[in-house]
């Protein structure tokens, strides 16, 4: 029970991806904290990959809060004008729970289809200190979605290049809920009725991982 309202009071940082501006989209920025390596803010994702998130999202944040958690977004409609470095900074600061990244995936063949969850892979001093507790948040989002839609299940990937893991200070995942390059999977991340079940079943993943 007390673990039960601890929890309850955890704050979830949902991470809806894309939607930057394109003037900021183009802008670089370090793939981690000290690296000399940079990457893009945001090639834009998969078409009709933004809404789709953002729309997920805002399903998922109803669910949460009436569970009686409290959510914070990064962004909450289009025309976002940060990158990924900002993205995990705003759920850093927050000292968010768990940092829920999502997104649609894509791909030149359409006949791949299916529901993976990326997690950061384990670098010192990048991740080491969110690397095992994100891996066990994945797991148990790529379980639930997967239980929930029927989505083929293409696992918890490790991710090293990712600047939204690499400058996260709180477990942080991302799930890609479907290929919007695959006809029917498309349909289905548009469609109120798909999206709903996703909204339901991140939110309970999201209980269950800080529930343990
Ligand atoms: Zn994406």
């Amino acid at each position: 029970m007390l673990a039960e309202i601890a929890a309850a009071a955890a704050l979830i940082c949902l991470d809806p991806g894309h939607g930057t501006a394109p003037e900021i989209g183009r802008e670089l920025e370090p793939i981690g904290p000290g690296s000399r390596q940079l990457k893009i803010k945001d090639p834009g994702g998969a078409p009709g990959e933004a809404p789709v998130a953002l729309a997920i999202a805002r399903r998922t944040r109803a669910l949460l809060l009436a569970r009686g958690y409290r959510v914070a977004m990064t962004r909450d409609g289009t025309g976002y004008r940060g990158g990924n470095r900002e993205r995990a900074r705003f759920c850093n600061a927050r000292g968010a729970a768990l940092m829920l990244r999502i997104h649609a995936d894509g791909s030149s063949d359409p006949a791949l289809r299916g529901v993976s969850t990326l997690v950061p892979a384990l670098r010192r001093g990048w991740t080491s200190d969110i690397y095992a507790a994100s891996r066990r948040a994945g797991r148990i989002v790529q379980s639930d979605v997967v239980a929930a839609t029927g989505a083929r299940d293409l696992g918890v990937v490790e991710r090293s290049d990712l600047t939204g893991f690499n400058w996260a200070d709180v477990p942080a995942v991302l799930v890609e809920t479907g290929f919007m390059s695959n006809p029917r999977e498309a349909a289905l991340l548009r469609s109120a009725g798909y999206q709903q079940k996703l909204a339901g079943a991140l939110a309970r993943a999201a209980q269950r991982f800080l529930i343990r």
